[in-house]
């Protein structure tokens, strides 16, 4: 099978990394990549948010299967263009994928499937604001209705920070506070048949004890010891299936990864968000885990036959991911910065720990910086204690002048097992 990924951060070094050992995968490529993506499929060059691009690009390598990796391209229709040229391709359309590009949308579908969300209000006037404000008091929260890469959504005790974030907006949805520990939940479809793969937790904030400013994902892990093991078949039946069939029903299949942004709160599992496509960092930690090889479930899923293919199975694994990020992240990064100790990463923590690349890319013999998250540090273990503790041995060895990481990814879950 021949894979042409699109994308360039660490998930889509992890997608081409397990794609990479998947025996049936004679041939990778990627647009458009970054370093580390380079040791493991030919790069290429594309507009990844030109769909007509991309599927040329994809017919001159005689791709077997597109995979999508981020959401702009998705919610652009890159994954309607692909398949109009004939190729079968992961990624939902771009009308299903406005599950996530329009928060309106989303909540929209939740309220036909009846799938439990936090109660909100659309609001488009400062009127309907005030109201919806009033109506659910502090902690406002309050999210631009567009795609925002994950800086839409404000959350605040300070009625004049959410009132001032929901006038700057077109359209905002302002809802309920959801109190409870975060789940990702991610699923591959292809529009009927669901396949959940194994929950994960994400690290948000810049800084450790959950401090600072809200960040694309700092780290993650995955189990979750503390998680009811039931959780999987609850959010299979209440949220996962539900939204699929809905979605079909209304005459827009979604295929591709369906990821459910949970909170479990004293009252119950909530939907605080969904997305159109694997979770970063929450991938890198959940294919870290995964048995199952990759590229046939994906091809399922992309042809319809998901039906024919057995539950995904899972290492009896640990897995934990550090992100290093660039100075400033997440405000403006310092780019161009060489980063070193990757070499002594692979000789030394292999096949444990390894390094997944974002935002790096060749400057002559040097791996150099080149966006605000720069490095997912990936280790399993037989439980998350060494899997944190293999980790930051790896993050230990790697300089990059001016990085920052947090120091707390997986302890608390880690001491409680
Ligand atoms: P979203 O882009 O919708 O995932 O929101 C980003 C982050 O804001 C989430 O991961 C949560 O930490 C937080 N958040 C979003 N919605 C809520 C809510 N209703 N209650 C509490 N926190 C929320």
């Amino acid at each position: 099978m021949k894979v042409l990924v699109i994308g360039g951060g660490a998930r889509e070094h992890a997608l081409c990394r397990s794609l990479s050992l998947d025996p049936d995968v004679t041939a990778l490529h990627c647009a458009p990549g970054n370093a580390g993506i380079a040791e493991v499929a030919e790069l290429h060059q594309v507009d990844a948010l030109d769909g007509a691009a991309v599927a040329r690009l994809a017919g001159d390598l005689e791709a077997d299967l597109v995979v999508v990796g981020p959401e702009a391209p998705l919610v652009a229709g890159v994954a309607d263009a692909v398949r109009a040229a004939g190729i079968p391709c992961f990624g939902p359309s771009g009308q299903a994928a406005r599950l996530e590009g329009s928060k309106a949308f989303a909540k929209d579908v939740m309220a036909s499937a009846g799938v439990p969300t936090a109660r909100s209000y659309v609001c488009t006037t400062p009127a309907e604001i005030d109201e919806a404000l009033d109506a659910f008091g502090a902690p406002y929260v309050v999210k631009d209705d567009g795609l925002a890469a994950g800086k839409g959504v404000v959350v605040t005790d300070d009625l004049e920070q959410a009132r001032a974030h929901a006038l700057s907006c077109e359209r905002v949805v302002i809802e309920e506070y959801l109190d409870g520990p975060e789940v990702s939940l991610f699923a591959i479809t292809d529009g009927t048949t669901v396949l959940p793969l194994t929950p994960a937790q994400d690290f948000k904030r810049a800084l450790d004890g959950d401090e600072g400013p809200n960040t694309g994902g700092m780290g993650a892990y995955s189990p979750l010891p503390w998680a009811d093991p039931k959780l999987v078949d609850e959010v299979m039946a209440t949220v996962l299936q539900p939204t699929v069939d809905e979605l079909r029903r209304r005459g827009t299949p979604f295929s591709g990864l369906l990821y459910a942004g949970l909170a479990i709160t004293s009252r119950g599992v909530r939907v605080i968000e969904f997305n159109a496509r694997f979770g970063d960092p929450e991938t890198q930690v959940v294919l870290a885990r995964l048995r199952t090889p990759l590229a046939g479930v994906l091809l399922h899923a992309a042809n319809g036959t998901l039906d024919s293919e057995p539950p995904l199975t899972w290492r009896d694994e640990a897995a934990v991911t550090v992100v290093v990020a660039a100075h400033a992240y997440p405000g403006t990064p310092r780019t161009g910065d060489p980063i070193t100790g990757l070499d002594e990463v692979a000789e030394r923590d292999a096949p444990h720990a390894y390094v997944l690349h974002a935002g790096t890319k060749r400057d002559g013999d040097a791996v150099v910086s080149a966006g605000g998250r720069v490095l997912s540090v990936t280790a399993t273990g037989e439980d998350l204690a060494q899997a944190r503790e293999r980790a930051y041995a790896a993050v230990g060895r790697i300089r990059l002048d001016g990085s920052q990481y947090r120091t707390d990814i997986a302890r608390a879950a880690a001491e409680q097992r």
